[in-house]
């Protein structure tokens, strides 16, 4: 139990680090961690709560009242062409919904002004980006799969969009609402509103209960889309890429022998279900947010094992892992067999520019950190997606000594620019 718990305690600690889930930590080896930190963030661990069910690969446009006139967007001949072009993916985590709190001058301040972007800069970059013609669509539209000889073979498929648009795949990282993340500005769960549509729920830094829907991706993105219907192709949202080891989306699932687990359960399948009938999908983002590339195999093979068990079994059918800390493994190596062997076949990774690679067994797709980090330091490579100086929130700390120097690589693979910051 202890040992379980440190595993937690070092997870919390290096899951900030990984951020631009890009970036890479100290996850085989043993941080240095005082016992301080270790006893703060077990209290932390000790804190929990949970979530659940299926999965879609083509985003049902989000229902409507059954009643409406017939006059389904289908049916209007949309004119489609060929599109030809790289294909954009970009990643955020959870949204910074209470600057006051992440800006603190806590330990994790520094951490969330490298890893994180406020609700402004979100609003201000979805805006860009519909401006540049960009249009969401589902990341399973890109490949086809057939089976042969009784295995899957996976083919590039040839996206077909209204004219004049660039598709655009996004999604978001550690979208488990971790009890770090409770004290430091995010919101707390996604909920069911009263007419079943998700919300967030959190306690304002008064202290005051607040169901908001304009202070996270998901419900944000859901009202963008409703107000502008050619941001989405046929519906689609983004992947939603969770973890399993403090529950998924506010709800402490991971704690299996507790009294909450058959609620938490319940309400998260909840939230589960309209998530998917409202265009968004999953994806592993392994259950113990581990280094795909360094841990051993067996270590890979049993943390997947654990997030089928405990998560798949409420998402449903996933076929998409994205690696934490941006690593990745080599196509030739038991590890990437032992992902494909498990039904992923859409495998991501980060990268500073979009990279898609067809393999029989899996794509391989790289996406971009969208963070303070490349906010500040890699405006002119977003420049065709937004313009950083404008979106940047002045909420921000100033930082006398940016982390990363201005132009320098992406914190992509290895070395992570921030490892000091967060265990300061
Ligand atoms: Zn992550």
């Amino acid at each position: 139990m202890r040992v379980e718990k440190r595993r937690i305690a070092l997870a919390l600690l290096t899951i900030l680090v990984c951020s631009g889930c890009a970036v890479n930590q100290a996850s085989g080896g043993d941080p240095q961690v005082s016992t301080g930190q270790i006893q703060a963030q077990q209290q932390l661990a000790d804190k929990v709560d949970q979530a659940a069910e299926s999965m879609t690969s083509s985003p049902a446009p989000d229902p409507s009242p059954a009643d409406q006139p017939a006059d389904p967007p289908e049916e209007k001949a949309e004119k489609l062409v060929p599109y030809k072009g790289p294909v954009e993916h970009i990643f955020f985590h959870p949204l910074i919904a209470y600057p006051e709190l992440a800006f603190d001058n806590d330990s994790m301040s520094k951490g969330y002004d490298d890893w994180f972007v406020t609700v402004k800069e979100f609003d201000k970059i979805i805006q860009s980006l519909y401006a540049n013609n960009y249009i969401l669509v589902d990341i399973h539209s890109l490949i086809d799969e057939t089976q042969q000889n009784g295995k899957t073979i996976v083919t590039q498929k040839e996206l077909l969009l209204p004219e004049n648009k660039k598709p655009l795949v996004l999604s978001i990282d550690d979208m488990n609402y971790y009890d770090y993340m409770l004290q430091n500005g995010n919101v707390y769960k996604l909920i069911l509103d009263d007419q079943g549509n998700i919300a967030t729920y959190s306690l304002t830094p008064a202290g005051e209960k607040n169901i908001a829907y304009d202070n996270e991706i998901i419900p944000i993105l859901d009202q963008f889309v409703k107000e502008h219907s050619d941001f989405s192709f046929h519906g689609a949202k983004g992947v939603i890429a969770l973890t399993g080891y403090q529950g998924v989306l506010g709800y402490r699932t991971n704690l299996l022998d507790s009294p909450t687990y058959a609620t938490e359960k319940e309400e998260a399948l909840k939230v589960i279900k309209r998530l998917k009938e409202t265009g968004w999908t999953f994806a592993s983002h392994g259950y113990g947010h581990l280094d795909a590339n360094k841990v051993s195999y067996d270590r890979l093979a049993s943390d997947t094992q654990q997030w089928k068990k405990e998560v798949e079994s409420l998402t449903g059918p996933v076929n998409v892992y994205i690696y934490p800390y941006g690593s990745r493994v080599e196509t030739d190596s038991k590890k990437y067999r032992l992902l494909v062997d498990s039904g992923f076949d859409i495998l991501c990774s980060v990268g500073p520019a979009p990279y898609l690679k067809v393999k029989p067994d899996a794509l391989m797709m790289d996406r971009r950190h969208i963070d303070g980090i490349s906010l500040k330091t890699q405006g002119e490579r977003m420049l065709g997606l937004f313009n950083a100086s404008e979106v940047i929130d002045s909420v921000r700390p100033v930082d006398p000594k940016p982390n990363v120097a201005a132009g320098k690589q992406p914190p992509a693979k290895k070395a992570s620019p921030s490892t000091s910051a967060v265990k300061k």
